[in-house]
């Protein structure tokens, strides 16, 4: 009776959540994470938990046979839920109905061939073997493709590592002690019941904690990039000097800015599309220059700032030249430029600067510098003006 209420309570679960991951993946547009999987695996283990709830665990039946494909389709399909939710493009439909048509042959042959007590040790063993892979597939991915989840993948391959026990256990006890271990109201039924209704409880949430992190960070992402460049955005450069000034052995930083000369001019020559492709072309020669923990952005219209945390002022002046090199030389050709467009910059470089606060002072000494190399004539670089302290009166006789 008790395991009854367990197992109905569980198809409650099962059912609610499968709607609930199907509502959040038609709001998913375009990558919806595996969410509309997860549902259909949901309702595969609810459909099958239905049969036996009907029909009763051990008997030969058409219903029995399905309910067996359904149990073990269930977690093949999470799986491949799981592999869409981490960015690997996976087939589902076509495995699915492989695995069920070959799973329902292999259980008519083992039940003619062995017997009942083989085919439910068959689903046992195959689960035990299917969450064994999740598993260990969960604790690789701590290291590999889920290396920005530890604890939560660390979480899964527990939980699913209690069911692969369990199965194990079944196993073990069909082949010992016959159908007996199947009764819904053995201690062993119960306990294993009462865990699948725990992971029910557990693992939709879980998996809407996943989909929920991937969709803040992903805003985040957008909220401190520049989407047609993917550098900084102004935004994201204070955040990362905020990070940066934060740690109490950060070096002072320097701010370059860097100007493309005479934009205007390629923009009314070749066209806004082109323009768009050279600023493109720009921000990827800047990427390539600077170091990966200097911040790079890009400040608006056809200017960009580069801050250098771990350099020197020579340092700060050496990568502004790398850089006006670089773009002087490079050919900004590409199939939709049908000729060949140069450009040069003009590059300010601010004084060292040691807090974020003062990254609007270092703004203005780099802009001041940049319009002095405007001034003088483009494709160069200034550095902020030291204005000499006047020097001490002397005294007169
Ligand atoms: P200078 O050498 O003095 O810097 O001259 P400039 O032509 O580079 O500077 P100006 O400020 O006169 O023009 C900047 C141009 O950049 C004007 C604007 O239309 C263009 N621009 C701003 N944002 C974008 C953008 O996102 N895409 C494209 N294609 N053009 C842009
Ligand atoms: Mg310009
Ligand atoms: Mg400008």
């Amino acid at each position: 009776m008790v395991a009854t209420v367990i197992l109905s309570m569980l198809c409650v679960h099962l059912f609610c959540f499968s709607v609930m991951f199907l509502l959040i993946s038609t709001r998913l547009h375009g990558k919806r994470m595996g969410m509309g999987i997860f549902a259909l695996g949901n309702l595969l283990l609810g459909c099958a938990y239905m049969l036996q709830l009907v029909d009763g665990p051990s008997g030969w039946s058409l219903s029995s046979v399905v309910n067996h494909t359904l149990t073990l389709c269930a977690p093949v399909a999470y799986a491949l839920g799981a592999m869409r939710f981490f960015n690997r493009p996976t087939p589902v439909w076509t495995p699915l109905l492989a695995l069920a048509i070959l799973y329902t042959g292999a259980q008519v042959l083992v039940e003619w061939t062995l017997g009942s007590e083989a085919r439910h040790a068959l689903l046992a063993g195959a689960c035990a073997l299917l969450f064994l892979l999740m598993t260990v597939a969960a604790l690789l991915g701590t290291h590999t493709f889920a290396r920005d989840l530890p604890v939560e993948m660390s979480v899964f391959a527990i939980l699913i590592g209690g069911i692969c026990a369990l199965n194990l256990a079944k196993l073990v006890m069909i082949l010992t002690g016959g159908l007996a271990a199947l009764d819904m109201n053995s201690s062993f039924q119960m306990a294993f019941y009462i865990y699948m209704s725990f992971l029910g409880t557990v693992l939709p949430p879980a998996a809407v904690w996943l989909v929920l992190r991937r969709l803040t960070d992903a805003l985040h992402d957008l909220a401190i990039h520049d989407p047609l460049t993917h550098l900084l955005n102004r935004r994201g450069m204070v955040s990362g000097l905020e990070t940066h000034f934060r740690s109490r052995t950060a070096q002072p930083a320097y701010l370059l800015i860097v100007d493309i000369d005479h934009f205007k001019r390629i923009n009314d020559t070749h066209g806004h599309k082109v323009g768009d492709l050279v600023l493109g072309r720009v921000a990827d020669i800047i990427q390539a220059t600077a170091r990966l923990s200097d911040l790079k952005c890009r400040l608006g219209g056809e200017e960009f700032v580069i801050v250098c945390l771990e350099s020197d002022g020579l340092g700060a002046m050496h990568l502004a030249e790398r850089l006006r090199l670089a773009i002087e030389q490079t050919d900004l050709a590409s199939p939709a430029l049908h000729q060949p467009v140069r450009c040069t910059v003009t590059i300010g470089v601010s004084d060292a600067f040691t807090s974020s606060h003062a990254f609007d002072l270092a703004l203005q000494q780099a802009d001041a510098a940049l319009y002095r190399g405007k001034d003088a004539g483009r494709n160069r670089i200034e550095q902020v003006l030291h204005i000499k302290p006047p020097a001490p009166a002397t005294a007169t006789a």
